[in-house]
Order: C-alpha cells, then structure tokens, then sequence
C-alpha cells in the first residue's frame, strides 16, 4: 500500500437521489412485509397495521452554536410497533436523515428484534446534521436538546434508544444523563451503547460486528467455503466494519478490500489491517492517507469470495447486481442492497444474508445490556459473547431453513420469521 497524503477526493459519499432512494427503501420494505404476511397466511389487516410505524414525531432542536448564535436542527423519532414490548433502536446523526428513511429504519428495528426474539417492537431516530462539523460542546447540545424534545415518547419501558451511523457511546452518555436530569432519578436503562462506567455492557460495541461475524462463519459452511483464506472485502470502515475487519484478519481470511466515505482501498495480497485500524480515524476515515485510491462502486465488483456492505443504503442496485462476483453476501449496513438487486443475486445463487439479521448483534448486546441495568448486576465479556453467538447461530438457522422450506430468498425468510412474533402479540392484543 502506498501511503502519500494528502487526500484527492473530499467529496462525502452520497447517493445521487437519497430522498427518493429512502422512499424506494420505505415501499420495497412494505412490499416485503405485503409479501412475508401473505406467505405467512395472515389476512389483510396485519399488513395495514405493520405497513406504518404507529407514530412518528419531527422535532425542531434549537442549539447555540459556539459562536453565540442559534442553528435550528430536525430530529425524528418513529415507533413501528409496541405489541412485543417497548420499541427499541438508534439514532443516527447524518446530514441525509429525513422522516421516510427513519420510519423505515424503524420497522427493520422490528423484523431485527423479532428475528432475535428480544421482547421489543422497532423504533428509530435520527436527526437531520453533519456531526463532522459539529464542536464537542454543539454536539452535547445538540444531544441533550433531542432527548428533551422527545422526552414525553420515550423511556426504559417505552422506547429505548441506542447508538446509529456516527453516534456513539459519549452521545449515548450524555442522552442517558439528560434524561435522568428531567425524570429526576438515576435511568441506565433509558439508552444503551453507554460507556461501561455508566452501565454499558462488555461487548457491545463490537457487538454488530460479532453478529455479522457469526453469521459469516454460517454462510461460509452452506457454500463449503474455508474462512481460512477466504477473500473478504468490507465496505465502510465504521463501526461495524473496521471491528469487522480485525475479526476476519484474526480469523485467518484476507481482507483484500476496505472502503471509506471518501474512496477504497483494494489489494489482492491482503491489506495491512492494523495499520489501518491504526490510522483511521474517530468517523472511519483513513483512504484520505492514500493515493492509489478506486471508488466505493469498483470495490464491490472486484474478485472475492465475501462482500459485506457495511456502510450506506441502496450500494447494490439493478444496476450493478450482475457484477458482483462474491458468492456469499452479508449486509452489515442497513438497507445496502435494493429489492431488484436481491433478486438478481438470489437467482445466480448468490447466498445474501439480509441486515435485518446479520446486523442483530447490536440491538442483540442492546437487549443484555438493558436487562443488565434493570438487574443492577453486570455479566462478563463471556457470558455476553456467548449468549449473543447463540441468539445469532439460532437465528440464522430458523432463516435458512424457511427460506429452503419456502423456497423463498434470505431476506423473505428473514421478513417472515421477523414479523410472526409482532403479528402474533397484535393479534392476542387485539388490534389486528
Ligand atoms: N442502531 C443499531 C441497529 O440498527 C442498534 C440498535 C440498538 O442497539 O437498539 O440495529
């Protein structure tokens, strides 16, 4: 790898059309739940209630900037469906978050916690900013002015938040002390993906990455694949992908490809992992340290035995499904790989492992951590991992075998084993 800075591309990576990118993701996510109810043999009527989140909120956040003056920001939260249990999910920070990307989100917060059998319905947040350009002070206000703007919806038994695309424990500590601060009483339980020291939980901020990880080394025994070896090419260097990259180099494949928001990285002998786990920096930056850069979009279509898109939604299109070359597909990221693109894989037999379960590792350690808080007695790192590998290995199973059963695609199966338990407690509530 050559290293010579400075960076030659600062451009952040965006999608052309995002807004009506994440209304395409709204309808093909009801087009899936349609599909998953009649398969299911459910009539109408759960379809209408699970088509929606139950509410959805915008809130405007007024926050003084460190200048003196004032910048107004918008913030969602949305609520899918509380018929399991509260709704759970987290809140991402980016400046393309609008209202029909958050209500989608939120419904995959259902089908993740239904896959993994948490006692939760979906919800998710975000508010619409770019953190990149936010002081440290503008981003505790900035935190501390949503948590109070949806205060009223929220709670350790309502809706409980957790972090997202570029939030983090520090967000995640300041939002469980203002909430404390307005209940007037010490609330763990409000939030998770906190620091330990306030109640996180070991192993939860790997813990996307565990998941997917998990769901790898399955992947890998359905195609007679050896981990050890495999060529593996991660999209994004966030939080799930650079804790995902350690774990694969640790295992023994070769992670031949790496990609940030600026560029990627590719080299068929393997990349320096270290190094570059080393140099990135706190929102995954590290292609702006190299010249010899290629584009996010090349990366996914050069040789390798594993793509996982951990990164942006809608990289995997119409467009460039019959490029891809990897014989397994594991989608890190939400929403990564449009409904078209799937099919296209699915009949080239591509096996896709769908985010609403090979990204479940994280609302999965969520889950531990919050019934940690509520206990008031913390597990070590091996109960947690060891727990969070069973719920991921029985997951994964129960999906590919209806998906043979059926003879549907992974992300079908997915959708139908992730929706039973909602309709079911709708229907035992009455509602549906
Ligand atoms: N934001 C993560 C997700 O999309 C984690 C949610 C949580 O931990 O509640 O799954």
């Amino acid at each position: 790898m050559k290293v010579i800075a400075p960076a030659k591309n600062d451009q952040i990576q965006k999608s052309d059309n995002k807004q009506s990118d994440t209304l395409g993701l709204f309808n093909s996510t009801q087009l899936i739940i349609k599909e998953a109810v009649q398969k299911l043999g459910y009539n109408d009527d759960v379809y209408e209630l699970l088509k929606e989140p139950l509410r959805t909120i915008t809130v405007r956040i007024p926050v003084r900037m460190d200048n003196g003056s004032i910048k107004i920001f918008t913030g969602y939260r949305s609520q899918h469906n509380d018929a399991v249990g509260p709704t759970k999910g987290g809140v991402r920070f980016h400046p393309e978050v609008n209202e029909s990307e958050v209500k989608a989100l939120s419904i995959w917060m259902t089908l993740k916690c239904g896959i993994a059998n948490l006692p939760y319905g979906g919800g998710k947040g975000g508010i619409n900013c770019d953190p990149r350009n936010l002081s440290f002070r503008e981003l505790e206000r900035l935190s501390r002015g949503y948590v109070r703007a949806i205060s009223q919806i929220v709670g350790p038994t309502k809706d409980i938040p957790a972090p997202d695309v570029y939030t983090n424990s520090q967000i995640m500590a300041w939002m469980m002390d203002e909430y404390s601060r307005l209940r007037e009483f010490d609330s763990p339980g409000f939030i998770t993906g906190k620091p330990l020291v306030l109640g996180g939980s070991h192993g939860r901020e790997a813990a996307t990455a565990r998941g997917v990880t998990i769901c790898i080394e399955e992947a890998v025994k359905k195609k007679d694949i050896e981990l050890q070896g495999a060529r593996i090419i991660i999209q994004g260097f966030g939080n799930a992908g650079s804790f995902l990259a350690k774990f694969m180099h640790d295992a023994g494949a070769k992670v031949i490809g790496i990609s940030d928001a600026h560029g990627a990285l590719y080299d068929s002998e393997g990349l320096d992992i270290d190094y570059l786990l080393d140099r990135r920096d706190s929102f995954g930056t590290v292609t702006n340290l190299f010249t010899d850069v290629i584009t996010n979009q090349e990366l996914l279509e050069k040789e390798c035995d594993i793509l996982v898109p951990a990164a942006i939604s809608n990289q995997i299109t119409a467009q460039n499904a019959h490029h891809i070359k990897a014989s397994i597909l594991v989608e890190a990221a939400n929403g990564p790989t449009t409904l078209e693109a799937t099919k296209i894989l699915h009949e080239r037999g591509v096996l896709l492992v769908p985010d609403v379960l090979a990204s479940a590792g994280g609302v999965t350690v969520s889950y531990f951590e919050w019934v940690q808080n509520n206990q008031g007695y913390y597990w070590p790192e091996e109960e947690v991992a060891e727990k969070l590998r069973k719920v991921m290995v029985d997951s994964f199973k129960a999906i590919y075998k209806t998906s043979q059963a059926h003879q549907v695609d992974m992300r079908l199966a997915a959708y139908m084993v992730g929706i039973r338990k909602t309709a079911e407690a709708s229907r035992l509530r009455g509602w549906v």
